[in-house]
């Protein structure tokens, strides 16, 4: 072809692309992975705690011993074999047969971030409201606007989303003419505040949803990563109507597999598989395949075990350095779970600001503007502590430290 070029596109995007802009933490991971960055700013689990060699071993015999099913097409449901693993994993949460958990109402996913966006196809219209909590996981700040929807932040504090601020909020809503869909929250070990919701409010959290018509759609995706003693039960075992639970081996196995899932009220699960059929057809047979074996063959509670105590040496590592170095002013969450620290600056200071700063002085945190739909935020920051080693942890957090005081010094 002559005389045409087509090199801009900017006219022809879909208008939902208008909102959709570069993670600032994607952005920031290539930054953070360099050797010499400290990088408390990820949120990877530390998969070489897996026996590598085992699973090695696991994973090269799976074709030959499943056969060819693991290389072939499968149902947009997920394999009946991981369903029903799946649901002996949720019956350790106590989201068993008893609140009405079953194979036929699970769906595989690519991840819980599938699971996030399938939720998201089939009950979000744009303009419709997503109430989350604030601050809450960026991906699925994402999945929301991708389905230009509006995220109507709840406050949290030290024990999770606020019922009053919840119950205001949905007032509010509907005040303003608009329409909340549903409540999005992470419940326990919360990303990225590391808060859990306490027992007793879970039960009002439901109930004001319940009044309220509100959907609840619940991830899950640390519950399992406890350090402290179990975590209040998922508030899908308490209700199961209007109750979705999505959650993923991702932390509890290996993310690179990429499979999650989704627990759904039975009468939306049919819906939820043509929409994932109409996106992946099917989720990988050989992932799938990877992960019944897994749990079938292999030691996966010693695994989550392992785990857990990895974790619980590091948060201990990243909470006592936070207590010896950093300035007056500062304060913090103490997880009892999970991955992450959210950390509240002195006045006067702005995480995002200072992150060039930061990154200078060879380490990485995630700004907390990442996590509000409003960019709000720049007065805290997310803190990771699953992947660093405990001595990495201490010196990220000594420079940091450094920095924070040169800032209050400027
Ligand atoms: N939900 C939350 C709260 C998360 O933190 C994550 C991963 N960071 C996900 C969902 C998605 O995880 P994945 O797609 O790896 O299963």
């Amino acid at each position: 072809m002559t005389g045409t070029t087509l090199d801009d596109y900017t006219d022809r995007y879909a208008r939902r692309m208008r909102g959709m802009t570069a993670s600032e933490i994607r952005a920031l991971f290539a930054v953070a992975s360099r050797p010499e960055v400290v990088s408390l700013a990820g949120g990877a689990p530390y998969v070489a705690a897996l026996p590598l060699d085992a699973v090695g071993e696991m994973l090269g015999k799976l074709a030959t011993d499943h056969g060819p099913t693991t290389l072939q097409y499968g149902i947009g449901q997920g394999t009946l074999e991981l369903r029903e693993r799946i649901c002996e994993v949720m019956a350790l949460s106590g989201i068993d047969v008893g609140c009405g958990a079953s194979p036929e109402d699970v769906v595989v996913t690519v991840g819980g971030q599938q699971a996030l966006d399938l939720v998201a196809r089939i009950f979000l219209d744009p303009g419709d409201v997503v109430l989350a909590e604030g601050p809450t996981y960026v991906g699925a700040l994402g999945v929301f606007q991708a389905a230009q929807a509006q995220v109507v932040h709840v406050p949290m504090d030290g024990d999770g989303i606020v019922p009053e601020a919840l119950e205001q909020a949905i007032v509010e809503v509907a005040r303003s003419g608009r329409r909340a869909k549903f409540l999005y929250t992470i419940p326990t070990f919360q990303n990225p505040a590391g808060v859990t919701l306490t027992e007793e409010r879970r039960e009002r959290v439901l109930d004001i949803c319940e009044r309220a018509g509100l959907l609840v759609v619940e991830d899950d995706p640390y519950g399992q990563l406890s350090f402290d003693g179990d975590a209040p039960a998922p508030l899908r075992s308490r209700r199961r109507d209007g109750v979705f639970y999505l959650s993923t081996f991702s932390k509890t196995f290996a993310p690179g597999m990429r499979v999650g899932w989704i627990l759904a009220p039975h009468a939306v699960r049919e819906k939820l598989v043509i929409a994932s059929e109409a996106q992946i057809l099917c989720p990988s047979a050989y992932a799938q395949a990877a992960i019944a074996t897994y749990l079938a063959t292999m030691p996966w509670r010693e695994q989550l075990k392992a785990y857990r105590e990895i974790y619980r040496e590091r948060r201990d590592a990243l909470l006592d350095a936070l207590a010896g170095l950093m300035p007056a002013g500062t304060t913090w969450t103490e997880p009892k779970g999970g991955l992450f620290v959210w950390a509240t600056l002195p006045e006067g200071l702005d995480a995002k600001a200072m992150m060039p700063r930061a990154i200078a002085a060879r380490v990485a945190y995630v700004p907390g503007t990442g996590f509000y739909a409003d960019g709000t935020g720049a007065g805290h920051m997310r803190l990771n502590f699953s992947f660093p080693p405990p001595e990495r942890i201490r010196e990220g957090v000594r420079r940091l430290a450094g920095v924070m005081e040169q800032e209050l010094a400027m």
